[in-house]
């Protein structure tokens, strides 16, 4: 496999063979360099280019009962999409089958032309990463919790990453820097804290889409504001699609659209769906879910 892959660089294999015997010595290093990562789930199919199409997709957790009823819907690269609606109308089960987490039952996702739940670990995590509303900061050193568990950045870019999700002045007070032991018996991690931390783990693995459910629901108003705009410029030219409530989320984004019962039943900019008078504008003016 290594050969195929340092064939597909393009480069005389000779030269290259020879460059890797030092690089395997630090495998990580040499990994990085190719985009391998270690793990062999089965996969198939290769994106060509970043846009996602959702084309007449069914969907249901149970035999009988269909939660999303024919979703369409193209996002173009780079593209700030925010999803509103109701609770239980279908928001985290869409956010899952465009993260590759869960496969339609009938229809496709597709990014680049290729099935995302389909897709190889290692191409998938390149592609699409889904940060859901559960944090888990375990029982290691701040830096193990950013890096596992694939880790391969600098302290610097750690540090960068924590700056870009406000956790500066945080990390500015631990005892012991990214040595300092968090999780049970160390030192206590606040939930706005491990999900800002966990914000950081996306920034770091910097993949081309990203899939934000409620991923700012615990901080408070202008904490999410600045945080979003934080992260608008470090994730500036991926594709963000933004699970939202709260107002100014989807109002910043290019296009909103609007879950109700399992269907989209509104997509445009805010402006628009606010003037349209529609379903966005009710929920906006009901406060629910968007507030
Ligand atoms: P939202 O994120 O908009 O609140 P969800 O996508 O979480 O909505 O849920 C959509 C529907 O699917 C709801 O009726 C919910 O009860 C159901 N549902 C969600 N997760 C599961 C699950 N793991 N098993 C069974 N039903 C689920
Ligand atoms: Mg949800």
């Amino acid at each position: 496999t290594m050969a195929v892959y340092l064939q597909a660089l393009g480069a005389p294999l000779e030269e290259l063979l020879w460059w890797t015997e030092d690089m395997l010595v630090s495998g990580t290093a040499l990994r990085r360099v190719l985009g391998v990562e270690g793990t062999d789930r089965p996969g198939r199919g290769q994106p060509h280019g970043r846009e996602i199409v959702v084309r007449e997709v069914r969907y249901g957790y149970t035999a009988g009962r269909e939660v999303l009823h024919g979703i369409e819907l193209r996002i173009p690269p780079g593209e700030r999409l925010a999803i509103v609606g109701p609770s239980g109308a279908g928001k985290s089960t869409l956010g899952r089958l465009l993260a590759g987490v869960a496969a339609p039952r009938s229809g496709s996702v597709t990014v680049g032309g290729a099935e995302v739940s389909e897709l190889a670990e290692d191409v998938l995590r390149g592609e699409v990463l889904l940060l859901t509303q559960e944090h888990h900061v375990f029982a290691g050193s701040l830096r193990e919790n950013l890096t596992l568990p694939a880790g391969d950045w600098t302290d610097a870019d750690l540090l960068r990453a924590l700056t870009a999700v406000g956790l500066a002045g945080w990390f500015s007070a631990l005892p012991e820097g990214l040595g300092t032991r968090l999780g049970a018996g160390a030192l206590a991690v606040p939930a706005a804290v491990a999900q800002q931390l966990a914000l950081a783990r996306v920034v770091l693995a910097d993949p081309h889409t990203v899939v934000l459910d409620e991923a700012t629901s615990l901080l408070d108003t202008s904490s999410a504001r600045q945080l979003e705009r934080s992260l608008n410029g470090v994730l500036e030219g991926r594709t963000v699609i933004a699970i939202a409530h709260r107002l100014h989320t989807a109002a910043a984004a290019d296009r909103v659209a609007v879950v109700e019962d399992g269907r989209i039943t509104e997509l445009g900019p805010h402006a628009e769906l606010l003037r349209a008078g529609g379903p966005y504008a009710r929920l906006v003016e009901a406060a629910v879910p968007v507030y």
